[in-house]
């Protein structure tokens, strides 16, 4: 008996490209708001809409949410806080408030810690993250599609996105949608419907990526603040000539202080600039290398480091941490300028209060605005979530509309947060209003982000 080939088999062996079949999708549904992905921005996007009664889904690859928060390991929320005159304080809210509430309620929530004595970060547990973001967009109404890749648009001739086209476990589809909202951190949704972006910082290259990964089993009363320790011991191994992927290690206790968090390996490409994160065979060479930095990070650790002589490795995530890939040019683009001199904008939707954070090839570069001269955050403008070329698109998160350096402070989770919001809210204010999400009343924005408990960032100067 002969197996018949597949067909297009024989043209696969010798031909670059096939023809795929033309094909009808069948619609899973229409929505007033449709949200790709489910990181800080994502969830903060689809609770707000839905928390404004707008039929929501969020569409997300993965089986939890979370982004790179839950998906890379990351365990520790920035940009929540700012330095105001000297003065540390939380200045974003709203939905992020509502998550913390919940990830807390759960156990799963440490107590701000400093970061160079000038700002708090906040680390969290992952499993907690995942199910309080469950209860919390659950609790609002939101329809959610896990195990869900974007897979491209159907557009409009009049630049209105139709459809977003869908892979699932049960097959290829399209969602109908009225407004859409890029939370992907990769612009996929963006790029697909012609909206212009950047890539990188013009030259090639990106912040670079990390894989994260979580020790157990670290004695606490002997490791002491290992964190001030370890880089020193670092240094004096790569005198002896060990040599690490970075420097600026971050080795942190999370909730349980016998688990510990590790922030130190750096993927390259081999000419040394940043793996591209929306390359498949660098992600995926670059899967491989980080698991292999991270054991031999571990052992350095375990040999070296005081109270991790009996640690193991309790997590390497799913996947390799990405800073940045495509970023949308815009209506406005944030710029590192922006933040260091802590701009003001009228059309203001929440506040970022994260340095310049560049993890550039071997190091962490730190810029900070004054402290305590300024008020140690910058505003965040609306007109850096709307793309050019696309009517009915919003992008909000690690993609919204910044240059590379603005990107390298305000794509923490607390600016993803308040930008999602924003997004999320104003989706509902064009909806509420006929109007084109560009030509939205922006004081009715703002009035109903504030009374939804957003900062926005204007009383001080
Ligand atoms: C190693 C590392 C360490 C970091 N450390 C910190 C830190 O300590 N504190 C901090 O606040 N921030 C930190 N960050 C930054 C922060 O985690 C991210 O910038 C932030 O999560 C971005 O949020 P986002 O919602 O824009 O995108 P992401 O968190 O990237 O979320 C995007 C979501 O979209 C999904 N998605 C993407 N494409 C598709 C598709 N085509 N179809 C369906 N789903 C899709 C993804 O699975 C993901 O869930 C770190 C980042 C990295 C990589």
């Amino acid at each position: 008996m002969t197996r018949r080939q597949p067909q297009g088999y024989h043209e696969a062996m010798t031909a670059k490209y096939i023809r795929e079949p033309e094909r009808r999708l069948p619609v899973r549904g229409e929505y007033e708001v449709v949200v790709l992905g489910g990181g800080p921005a994502g969830i903060a996007a689809a609770a707000s809409a839905a928390g404004a009664g707008r039929k929501t889904l969020l569409l997300e690859r993965y089986g939890f949410l979370g982004g790179m928060g839950t998906a890379a390991g990351v365990t520790n929320f920035c940009g929540l806080h700012a330095n105001v005159h000297g003065d540390i304080r939380q200045v974003v809210h709203g939905v992020a408030d509502e998550l913390l509430a919940r990830i807390d309620r759960l156990g799963g929530l440490n107590a701000p810690h400093p970061v160079f004595g000038k700002t708090y970060a906040q680390a969290y547990d992952t499993a907690a993250y995942k199910c309080a973001a469950d209860d919390l967009l659950l609790g609002k109404g939101v329809d959610i599609l896990f195990h869900a890749l974007g897979a491209g648009v159907v557009m409009e001739p009049d630049d209105t996105i139709r459809a977003l086209v869908v892979e699932t476990k049960s097959g290829r589809a399209a969602v109908l949608g009225r407004m859409f909202i890029d939370c992907s951190g990769d612009g996929d949704l963006a790029a697909w419907a012609g909206a212009p972006f950047e890539h990188g910082d013009g030259a090639g290259s990106m912040l670079y990526p990390t894989m994260m990964f979580r020790l157990n089993g670290i004695d606490p009363a002997a490791a002491g603040e290992a964190w001030k320790v370890i880089p020193e011991l670092m240094e004096a191994a790569e005198r002896r000539g060990m040599r690490f992927p970075r420097k600026g290690a971050i080795v942190r206790p999370q909730k349980n202080p016998m688990e510990w968090r590790v922030n130190v390996t750096q993927m390259r490409r081999p000419d040394g600039s940043a793996l591209d994160g929306t390359d498949a065979d660098e992600l995926s060479a670059g899967e491989i290398e980080g698991r292999r930095q991270a054991l031999a990070f571990f052992d350095f650790l375990k040999r070296e480091a005081p109270g991790f002589g009996n640690s193991y490795i309790v997590d390497i995530p799913p996947q390799i941490g990405i800073r940045e890939t495509r970023r949308i040019s815009g209506r406005y683009q944030l710029s590192g300028e922006d933040v260091l001199s802590c701009a003001s904008f009228p059309d203001t939707i929440g506040v970022n209060g994260w340095p310049l954070e560049k993890h550039v090839a071997g190091d962490v570069e730190w810029q900070w605005p004054p402290i305590p001269q300024s008020r140690g955050f910058n505003h965040l403008p609306y007109r850096m979530l709307l793309p050019q070329d696309v009517r009915n698109l919003l992008v909000a998160g690690r993609c919204a509309s910044m240059t590379h350096e603005g990107q390298s402070a305000a794509r923490v989770s607390g600016a993803c947060f308040a930008m999602g919001q924003a997004a999320g809210t104003a989706a509902h204010v064009a909806l509420a209003g006929n109007t084109g999400l560009a030509d939205i009343a922006v004081d009715a924005l703002q009035d109903r982000l504030q009374a939804d408990g957003a900062y926005l960032g204007r009383d001080v100067e």
